[in-house]
């Protein structure tokens, strides 16, 4: 069986090479290759032994995820979406700014926590990515970016697992995928600048303090469990008590000494000031235990099916002041990449439609757009 290499962190990359007798330091050639240069080809690997990229191209390959579509907002952002077959698609999305180049990456094909106001949720579960397809999102986006920006240097510097999916439901490919972000032979992220974001998987958020402790953005939503209940289903099996202990364990390995709390501002359900007022509350009686947070507010992204709406602008302000004067760093999100929906919590792409996908992947492969492998441009300019 051949295996695709961008399924293996370094570590088992060595593995691999140790298997078919090469040492480590081959391994790192290889890695640096595929990852540092967005080398898919053996043959075109120049310092590596003839033989063992002959034996190589008998045992592995190095394959990318097809792009379906691109779109480029007014702002900059980028949004691709990528056929990862049975008529499933995910997307991913650039987002540039002055000091840095954030990457949101998805970690499922659809999602199974059915969260009331997302759309991916609403969309369902149809499968786990595997750790190649979670690192292909980077690994294209980065080589793409780089030659089209003409750029020698990275581009990205951040990356969020805010994409579709809860990336804790897929943790044993999750982890290779992160260790690969961080490793300085791939693309050298700063765990600072790695964020899993979970709408509140307690087992596993423990044991990511342990495997592979990154930045956490936790989904929280509501100040009590009657409305979290509601909104993120999860909720039932682990309470807010055990995920709220469970990010206090977790800072305690964190490369970060806070928490970041995602809320999604949905009018009239979970905006209210008493609601802002309860999370002062809850926030504080757990300060005393350690636990340090900020508050992301999230302008919610209305989706017909959801049947609910954003709250107005004033609102979330007076929200934020509410949080602010309670001693709690609040930020707004700002969204963007409005115009092409690529804001958070409309990444569903066409998915709800199947056969809508189904027959856009066929068009675009009759007309031969390719593996979305970086040797290979997109014919779509950057500039607009
Ligand atoms: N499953 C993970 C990560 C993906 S969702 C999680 O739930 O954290 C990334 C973020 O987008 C989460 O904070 C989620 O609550 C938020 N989100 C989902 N749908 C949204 C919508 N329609 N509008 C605004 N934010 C949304
Ligand atoms: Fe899944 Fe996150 Fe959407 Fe909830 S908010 S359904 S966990 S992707």
């Amino acid at each position: 069986m051949t295996v695709n290499l961008l399924d293996l962190d370094l570590e088992n990359l060595a593995v691999f090479c140790d298997q078919l007798g090469e040492k480590r330091f081959r391994a790192v050639q290889l890695f640096r290759w595929i990852h540092q240069r967005g080398c898919a080809n053996f043959a075109d690997m120049s310092d590596l032994a003839k033989s063992l990229r002959d034996k190589l191209a008998g045992v592995a390959f190095v394959k990318g995820l097809n792009v379906v579509s691109q779109h480029i907002s007014a702002d900059g952002t980028i949004k691709w979406l990528f056929d990862v077959g049975a008529g499933n698609a995910i997307e991913t999305v650039f987002i540039p700014e002055d000091d840095r180049g954030t990457l949101c990456i998805s970690s499922q094909a659809g999602c199974a926590m059915a969260c009331r106001f997302c759309s991916t949720g609403h969309q369902g579960f149809s499968r786990n990515l595997t750790s190649g397809e979670i690192v292909a999102q980077l690994w294209f986006a980065e080589h793409f970016l780089r030659r089209h920006l003409h750029r020698d240097e990275r581009v990205i510097s951040n990356v969020v697992m805010m994409g579709m999916g809860e990336p804790l439901q897929n943790y044993s490919a999750l982890i290779p995928a992160l260790r690969t972000m961080l490793d300085d032979h791939a693309y050298g992220l700063s765990r600072r600048r790695v964020t899993v974001s979970t709408s509140g998987v307690v087992p596993k958020i423990l044991q990511l303090a342990q495997d592979c402790p990154v930045a956490l953005a936790v989904s929280l939503h509501a100040p009590n469990d009657a409305l979290r209940d509601k909104l993120v289903p999860l909720n039932l099996k682990y309470s807010l008590d055990a995920l709220l202990g469970a990010c206090t364990r977790y800072l305690a390995h964190a490369p970060r000494d806070f928490i970041t709390f995602e809320y999604c501002m949905l009018d009239g359900v979970n905006d209210q000031d008493a609601h802002a007022l309860e999370l002062v509350q809850l926030m504080h009686s757990r300060a005393k235990a350690g636990l340090r947070c900020k508050f992301n507010l999230i302008p919610f992204n209305p989706f017909p099916a959801s049947g609910l709406q954003r709250s107005p602008l004033q609102r979330i302000e007076k929200f934020a002041k509410i949080l602010a004067e309670g001693g709690i760093t609040t930020t707004v999100r700002k969204t963007r990449g409005d115009d092409i929906d690529a804001a958070c919590g409309q990444l569903a792409g066409d998915v709800v439609d199947r056969t809508r996908v189904a027959v856009r992947i066929a068009r675009h492969r009759a007309t031969d757009l390719g593996a979305a492998t970086p040797a290979r441009p997109h014919p779509i300019p950057l500039a607009h």
